[in-house]
């Protein structure tokens, strides 16, 4: 049964919407998470209680939205979604908890960018089910109680580790999201070629797999401008050959590599021959947020073997000089 409780999502993107697996069985890779929610999921239907509260970590466009909204048609309750930079005060919270009913799910996606004083504020409600909060100014502040109904928390950040250990310690329920495999990827790309009413060769999809940084988002991306390339050159069907086309246009090379995971390495080379060179270094070189560098860049140029992490610093590999076919010169 699908609940409908997905508006929220939709109306962020209609089109993304439409591609978001509803269901478990629509919902490609990530089977060892799969497989254990599912039994903590029948397990609290069979006891008709709240599933116990859920921390999904990984990369960006991985799919931990969609798997929280997964969750919670599985367990045919409703979901409410917000960030935790949107949460600014306790209040904000109260508000948001006051509207759940018995098992409802509640979403906090970027659950790591909580204020402090929020954070704190849930602890009690994840563990007991209740908020005590002070409402009103100087002589007029008093103290609130509210009991809150059975409910699931469902945190997602980029890494674990940015969470502060109490909060981390009240998740019953922690998964790691992994990048995905290139069969995985190309499985989700003839999905949405499917849904597209596209129709794309065995190799096109693969090829679209391969160049997609393990990351599902980045596969719908890339499929949705290749369709639009086939789609102007009269190409009723997606082959491997306007994949390559229209990828190279987009400078999305081989390796799923972009241009800014290239400026990262290209500047690490020239200008630190190939490093040791700090994070903060490194983003203010290539004109992006330390943040953006640690959690979008480097993860996946970590995965592919072009950088390693050293205590002194982030060091570019000799299999990224020959990805960029550079002269290799440096012993480290
Ligand atoms: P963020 O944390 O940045 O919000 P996310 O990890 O929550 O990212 P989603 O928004 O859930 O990522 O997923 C991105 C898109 O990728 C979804 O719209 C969906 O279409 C697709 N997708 C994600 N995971 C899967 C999957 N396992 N099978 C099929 N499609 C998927």
């Amino acid at each position: 049964i699908v609940s409908g409780d997905l508006t929220d999502n939709e109306h962020e993107d209609d089109r993304e919407g439409s591609l978001r697996p509803r269901m478990f069985n629509q919902y490609i890779g990530q089977k060892a998470i799969k497989d254990e929610l599912q039994v903590y999921i029948k397990a609290a239907c069979q006891r008709q209680e709240a599933l116990d509260h859920v921390l999904l970590y990984g990369p960006p466009g991985l799919g931990k939205t969609t798997l929280a909204i997964i969750i919670a048609n599985e367990m045919d309750v409703a979901i409410k979604t917000t960030s935790g930079p949107a949460i600014e005060r306790p209040g904000d919270l109260v508000a948001l908890l006051n509207e759940l009913e018995a098992g409802d799910v509640l979403f906090i996606d970027e659950i790591h960018r909580l204020p402090k004083i929020v954070e704190e504020v849930l602890y009690s409600a994840m563990e007991d089910f209740y908020v005590d909060i002070v409402i009103g100014q100087g002589p007029t502040a008093h103290p609130v109680h509210f009991t809150l109904p059975p409910f699931t928390l469902i945190g997602a950040t980029t890494r674990a580790g940015l969470l502060s250990a109490p909060l981390r310690d009240r998740f019953g329920i922690v998964a790691h999201m992994n990048y995905y495999t290139e069969n995985e990827l190309t499985k989700i790309v003839e999905r949405s070629a499917d849904i597209f009413k596209t129709t794309i060769s065995l190799s096109g999809a693969h090829e679209i797999a391969r160049r997609s940084r393990g990351t599902p988002r980045i596969a719908n991306r890339l499929l949705k401008r290749v369709r639009d390339f086939a789609e102007v050159a009269h190409q009723d069907k997606v082959d491997t050959s306007i994949v390559q086309y229209a990828l190279n246009l987009l400078r999305v090379d081989d390796h799923g590599l972009d241009e800014t995971d290239r400026k990262m390495l290209e500047m690490m080379i020239n200008l630190y021959d190939g490093g040791p060179v700090g994070v903060s270094t490194i983003a203010a070189n290539i004109g992006e947020e330390i943040e953006t560098v640690t959690e979008m860049i480097e993860p996946y140029l970590m995965q592919s073997g072009f950088i390693k992490r050293t205590p002194r610093g982030r060091i570019v590999t000799q299999a990224a000089y020959e990805h960029l076919r550079l002269p290799y010169s440096k012993k480290q």
